[in-house]
């Protein structure tokens, strides 16, 4: 059964003079076919892979609405549009009991979600793409970056035409990107919170770069700044820990942690920063694994009385607030302060 509707050129006119009538109109998850002026190459934009990270997709209607050309051929998927028209709009990252989708692309591809994964790889293979975005939403508020598994001078490139910085994670998840290699060319882009109007812009201004150079690993003056954060811990929640955000203590919460912490994204943290707050081990609450393998979560926090604060000066991104995302996900991904590995 084929889930995804197929749309080739569609009339600017007629995709919806909203956003949402946008994504009524596509009704489903969508594979939009735009012609290039060089119809002998192509490229993917991929977004919308969860339905609470809207900007992406807003890009590509504000895109298609101005009827521009782009450059090459550019295939435009739009996945989890149920979920983001389920009420209310843009807070489900998922549909109830459903995996999440950027968790999906390898196999067993036996479920509804893995399926829709299947069926983007698929249509992947089928266009041969010269590069692939993904683009998402973070879950909290805050700046933009990239995310590649493949360090070279092509991901460099690409990152650039969107933003400033670029994490280079050899985790291993099932994310899209990890299709990424010399022929295709694969990041993520996370543009900033989908309530930051600095992400829309950074979605529709990307966008825009993507479809219009000639040659996306031309790379620019914007390469050059380009920051890079290699091989990032995440922090997890080990199972059955509660979590919750406040100011203060909260009792009957195993962890409370400050609600302004996404104020710390990309900033470095040093030792006396007090995130949060909890009582027993930090092993015990938390896991964090790191490229070798070993436990890190030592090295990223420690608890004194009664304070959970880094173990060492670290650069945090992804933080979340949100203790759904916080428990399903993680509380957020770490390297040290100057962007290398966490040492062992
Ligand atoms: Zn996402």
């Amino acid at each position: 059964m084929r889930r995804f509707r197929f749309l080739r050129d569609p009339d600017p006119a007629a995709i919806g003079d909203s956003f949402e009538a946008f994504l009524r109109w596509l009704e489903g998850p969508a594979c939009l076919f735009i012609s290039g002026a060089d119809d002998s190459r192509c490229r993917a934009f991929v977004t919308l892979l969860h339905g609470n990270e809207p900007s992406g997709a807003r890009a590509l209607w504000r895109w298609l609405r101005e009827g521009e050309r782009p450059a090459v051929n550019l295939v435009c998927v739009v996945a989890s549009v149920t979920a983001a028209l389920t009420e209310p709009l843009f807070t489900h990252r998922m549909l109830p009991r459903a995996r999440d989708l950027n968790r999906c692309f390898r196999p067993p591809f036996d479920d509804a979600q893995g399926r829709l994964a299947e069926e983007i790889l698929e249509l992947l293979r089928l266009h041969r793409p010269e590069a692939v975005v993904d683009m998402h939403n973070t879950s909290g508020s805050g700046p933009s970056f990239a995310v590649c598994t493949f360090p070279d001078r092509q991901h460099d490139a690409l990152a650039a035409l969107f933003t400033g910085r670029l994490i280079i994670s050899r985790l291993d998840l099932g994310a899209l990107m990890e299709i990424s290699d010399r022929r295709c060319p694969t990041v993520t882009i996370e543009v900033g919170g989908r309530l930051d109007a600095a992400a829309d812009r950074c979605a529709f201004e990307g966008l825009c770069r993507y479809a219009a150079v000639p040659d996306v690993f031309a790379g620019s003056i914007r390469e050059r700044g380009l920051e890079r954060l290699a091989d990032p811990v995440r922090l997890e929640l080990r199972e059955g820990v509660s979590l919750t955000y406040a100011p203060r203590p909260c009792a009957g919460h195993d962890i409370t942690l400050r609600p302004d912490i996404e104020h710390h994204n990309f900033g470095s943290v040093g030792p006396d920063v007090v995130l949060g707050w909890t009582g027993g081990l930090p092993t015990r609450l938390f896991r964090a694994v790191d490229a070798s393998g070993a436990c890190a979560v030592d090295r990223l926090v420690r608890i004194e009385d009664g304070e959970l604060r880094p173990a060492q000066s670290l650069k945090l991104f992804m933080i979340t607030t949100n203790a759904g995302i916080a428990q399903s996900d993680c509380l957020f991904y770490a390297v040290a302060d100057d962007g290398q590995p966490i040492a062992a």
